[in-house]
């Protein structure tokens, strides 16, 4: 059951920017689902 459920998350696609749909670095995750471009519009 246990490789069934890294296969998953293995087989997971990047992160989408929910305001353009850019893919979201990994290192923004504390920011939530937005790119640097939309981060950047909201400061
Ligand atoms: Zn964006």
């Amino acid at each position: 059951m246990i490789d069934n459920i890294v296969e998953f998350f293995k087989n997971l696609p990047p992160k989408k920017c929910t305001e353009c749909g850019e893919t979201v670095s990994e290192q923004h995750e504390c920011y939530g689902t937005k790119c640097d471009k939309c981060l950047n519009e909201l400061i």
